[in-house]
């Protein structure tokens, strides 16, 4: 049937469904196109997404053209380390590749963001590890999704003194952290000489490290027990 009540008529009025189309209002495609762009990223709804799009049609085009060059330079001037693979402008990082760092630890977390949190409270001199997310059944992830198992290599070389578990202290988190241990353990590396600690005083269970404040961070670092 092609006939519909048009709604937004106070009178209660039938017209044919071509005419109707073409007293919508269209927009421009490259509202469109930007929208749907927006709304695919984590956390960004279609209301958010249109507005965050009419915010950048009301803005210099100086200011626009910035904007495409950093977005389009985010991968091409970034690589992920091939050692612990955090983000940085060059493979190996800056930490992998300076000698002053403690080569005889090595501290697993989630993200590249942790590291910078753990760089700011400025409580850890030894190199990073990063997983790339943790262990979650529900979202299909498991270990082999994640540089866990890349993690041994690093382990075997006999350098490494202590390893600092410090994923968050969510659920998802515990849980990798005591998957790793078991891996470590299982993996024939002797106990005596690799110290296996977990950060925890001080961050509430459920926290995410890269939001807890730098004392926080400093003392929950410090705070480590053996795991
Ligand atoms: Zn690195």
């Amino acid at each position: 049937m092609l006939w519909e009540i048009c709604r937004f008529s106070r009178s209660v009025k039938i017209i044919p469904l071509p005419e109707r189309k073409e007293k919508l209002m269209r927009l421009p495609r490259a509202i469109i196109k930007l929208t749907e762009a927006f709304e695919r990223l984590p956390g960004i709804g279609p209301k958010t997404a249109q507005r965050l799009t009419f915010y950048l049609l009301r803005t210099p085009q100086n200011f626009l053209e910035g904007f495409a060059q950093a977005i389009l330079e985010l991968k091409e001037k970034t690589k992920v380390c091939s050692l612990c693979h955090s983000i940085d402008e060059t493979d190996p990082c800056a930490i992998c590749a300076d000698p002053t760092r403690d080569q005889a630890m090595i501290c697993v977390v989630e993200e590249p963001l942790d590291v910078l949190a753990i760089e700011k409270s400025g409580a850890y001199r030894g190199l990073y590890h990063v997983l790339g997310g943790v262990i979650n059944p529900l979202d299909n992830i498991g270990p082999e999704q994640l540089h866990i198992f890349d993690l041994l290599p690093r382990l075997k070389s006999g350098k490494i003194r202590e390893l600092i578990l410090a994923t968050n202290p969510t659920m998802e988190g515990e849980a990798t952290a005591m998957f790793i241990t078991r891996l470590v353990k299982n993996s024939g590396i002797k106990a005596q000489s690799l110290h296996l600690t977990r950060i925890g005083r001080g961050l509430p269970t459920g926290a995410d490290l890269q939001y807890a404040d730098d004392l926080t961070l400093k003392k929950a670092l410090e705070g480590r027990k053996e795991y």
